[in-house]
């Protein structure tokens, strides 16, 4: 039995799965706040209750938002105050007794759509999300690929590409390309542009109003001028960096998750307006929306731990 955790912010979600990887138990939990105890406790009761339950010792994989410092394995988060710092694997390894996996939670999610039957055995899965921050995780041959530091997969800390930034600036005339700030302390990262909060930020920037992302599209199908034109940007944009970063990755298959990946122009757009910014021999990856949505956390987590 495979059992998973996506530990979030306000909920751990638990997900325990077969060998078929059919969901066998789900159950929910509030985050402890800031209580380290409180959160191991949470995670071994849990383990401890459905290792009863089926019979069996399951393994044990974590997604977190984050990251485990490869020096010490100390949690590096800053959206699960009670994780943050603690070296979550060690600690919960020791109260029960078997390996535990932790991983960062947008890998999880690009993993547990490799685990898809679709995309089973496709040698690259690329999952990219278009939520309230643009990140990724990259799946080769069904495992996810962490990096030296644990940091592959973070596109939206990748720097707008110069084509990106030469067609904004000529985008409308008067107004040049925004340089904006990131989270990270680093201008102009992707994560800032073709996020949901970038995709709003880009409308500001342009039009001088603040509007949320949902409704600008809402105006866009109704045919609203500047919505029109904002979307047309945008896809333009999200095709100059998905263009970048296929050439980098070259996968077979691109899953595309969060709250923007629910606009369905996306698939429509995309491999007509990329691959002019693709490497001449480079070919478009199938572009697809995720099928498992918010359970893709819980279900990579437990994927971590399939040989
Ligand atoms: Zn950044």
């Amino acid at each position: 039995m495979y059992y998973g955790f996506d530990v979030g912010g306000t909920k751990i979600e638990f997900g325990a799965f077969n060998d078929k990887l059919e969901r066998m138990a789900t159950e929910r939990v509030p985050t402890p706040g800031d209580d380290y105890q409180a959160l191991l406790h949470a995670l071994h009761a849990l383990v401890n209750k459905y290792d009863s339950e089926f019979g069996i010792k399951g393994t044990i994989g974590i997604g977190i938002p984050g990251m485990e410092s490869v020096d010490d394995g100390a949690v590096l988060t800053s959206n699960v105050p009670a994780a943050k710092g603690k070296k979550l694997r060690d600690d919960l390894e020791a109260l029960v007794g078997r390996p535990v996996r932790v991983e960062n939670d947008a890998n999880c999610f690009a993993l547990s759509e490799a685990w898809d039957e679709e995309h089973q055995g496709k040698e690259s899965i690329l999952g990219l999300i278009l939520g309230t921050g643009f990140g990724g995780g990259i799946v080769i041959n069904g495992h996810v690929v962490s990096g030296r530091s644990h940091v592959a997969g973070e596109i939206g800390h990748t720097r707008m590409p110069i084509d990106g930034w030469f067609y904004l600036n000529d985008s409308k005339e008067g107004i040049n390309a925004p340089l904006f700030d990131c989270g990270c302390d680093k201008k102009g990262c992707i994560d800032n542009y073709l996020s949901g909060r970038g995709f709003e930020q880009l409308y500001q920037h342009y039009y001088g109003e603040h509007i949320k992302a949902i409704d600008i599209i809402t105006n866009h199908q109704s045919g609203e001028e500047k919505a029109v034109e904002h979307v047309d940007r945008f896809m333009e944009l999200l095709a100059i960096c998905l263009g970048n970063i296929f050439t980098a990755f070259d996968p077979n298959v691109v899953v595309l998750g969060g709250g923007l990946s629910n606009f369905d122009l996306i698939y429509e757009e995309m491999p007509k307006r990329i691959p002019k910014y693709l490497l001449s021999v480079g070919k478009i990856p199938t572009i697809l929306k995720a099928k498992h949505g918010d359970s893709g956390g819980v279900r990579g987590a437990a994927f971590l731990n399939i040989n």
